[in-house]
């Protein structure tokens, strides 16, 4: 079992979150740690009386200076612990019952499935592992053989070159943690739809699991028939791969990424279709929509499904900018009666906030738009309640006219 080496004194007044279950304990809220605690051990995390609140593990490189693991302060954090919460998230994905025809998807979603700084998605008979944090970092490989042991994977491997590591004071890395190497090219399915990943070269863990749902929702027969969409941020074919399947006439995706756009075009034909009407175009998506609004063309369905562009609190407007622009070119693009399905993985952009960019945009086009649906991310990334920064991925289906 692990010591626990330290005691985290929290400011008069800041253990209300705490005792109300958020995980962070941000080093402003700290009044003084006694002990010695080294980065990534187990401390206690106390009010300013000094009573035991909560255990976490410590990083004095972060200004997330404790990530807590159980509020009740008796609970060992030993194998039997990770074993367990390892556990509890798996059998929630079987609740969703992806399987068969969905072999992509997130196993665990760090602190909103109570494994604060773990990521580990399942691709088929592998599995990629995300360690975001110190105290994550040096549990890995009893959380490696954990899983293996849980999930039954031929292999797992690290994709731990996410640059959120560096605030914790650790360097990017890749690798093989258990088992046997995938191969470079796997084939997963997404809702009965093929699609190669690669897990080793790929964006995130290999593909954006969070979109199933919202490729879904949005690319259906009804929708998106005979249609023209125009697939904006296409990466490898994503809600291109669906509106095929659900008979859209002609498909524009541009891409800034040309490997991506290669994978999207042999995504297709993976899938068993020919589509001589379609288009890759390799681009920033900012010119290609200018140039298209100066030639006057246009589409029915447009999809924009943009990078995060907020990564700290300072760049929330400029993001808003760049969603505003944005969306603005994709309403000066659509037919009347079109459809806009719009994103925004920003954390730091809240929906409510998001909803006001478009009205912008909407009032900036002299648009008049109707949200059809709300969009979030997949029911694999759950949001935790007492961690609302878990909805990270937020967006509307909107129909103008
Ligand atoms: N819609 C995709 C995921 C998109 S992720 C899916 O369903 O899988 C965002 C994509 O935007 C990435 O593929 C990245 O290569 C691309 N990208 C980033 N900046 C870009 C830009 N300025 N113009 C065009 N594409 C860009």
């Amino acid at each position: 079992m692990e010591p626990i080496n330290g005691k985290i004194i929290l400011k008069a007044g800041r253990e209300k979150p705490v005792r109300q279950r958020h995980p962070w304990i941000f080093s402003g809220a700290i009044t003084r740690v006694e002990g010695q605690p080294k980065p990534g051990d187990l401390v206690l995390v106390a009010d300013s009386h000094g009573r035991a609140l909560a255990t976490g593990y410590y990083n004095p490189h972060s200004q997330i200076r404790a990530r807590i693991l159980s509020w009740d302060v008796d609970e060992a954090i030993d194998a039997a612990f990770w074993q367990r919460h390892l556990a509890r998230a798996i059998a929630a994905r079987q609740l969703l019952a992806l399987e068969p025809h969905t072999t992509a998807y997130r196993l665990v979603n760090a602190e909103a499935d109570g494994l604060p700084g773990l990521v580990v998605d399942r691709y088929g008979s592998s599995l990629v592992m995300q360690c975001l944090t110190l105290g994550i970092d040096r549990r890995k490989m009893l959380l490696a053989e954990l899983l293996a042991d849980l999930a039954q994977p031929d292999g797992i491997i690290e994709r731990s070159d996410v640059d959120v590591r560096r605030k914790e004071g650790l360097p990017l890395t890749t690798g093989l943690l258990w088992g046997a190497n995938p191969p470079t090219t796997m084939e997963v399915l997404e809702n009965g739809l093929r699609f190669q990943v690669q897990l080793a070269a790929g964006h995130k863990t290999g593909f954006y699991l969070d979109q199933r749902e919202n490729r879904a929702a949005v690319c259906q027969p009804h929708l998106v028939a005979g249609k023209t969409v125009l697939n904006v941020f296409a990466y490898t074919g994503g809600f291109g791969i669906y509106a095929v399947a659900a008979g859209a006439a002609a498909i524009t995706h541009i891409d800034s990424s040309v490997e991506a756009l290669e994978q999207a075009e042999a995504n297709v034909a993976l899938n068993g279709w020919t589509r001589p009407l379609d288009e890759y175009i390799a681009g920033d998506a900012f010119e290609v929509l200018r140039y298209y609004r100066d030639g006057g063309q246009t589409f029915d369905v447009v999809i924009l499904d943009p990078p995060k562009f907020a990564h700290s609190q300072q760049d929330v407007e400029h993001a808003c900018r760049g969603y505003k622009d944005l969306n603005w070119l994709a309403l000066r693009l659509l037919n009347p009666g079109g459809l806009l399905a719009t994103f925004s993985c920003s954390g730091l952009v809240s929906a409510e906030l998001f909803q006001k960019v478009l009205f912008g945009a909407a009032v900036d086009a002299g648009r008049n738009v109707q949200i059809i649906r709300f969009l979030h991310q997949g029911a694999d990334h759950p949001v935790l309640l007492s961690f609302p920064e878990s909805a990270y991925l937020k967006g509307f289906l909107c129909r103008m006219w």
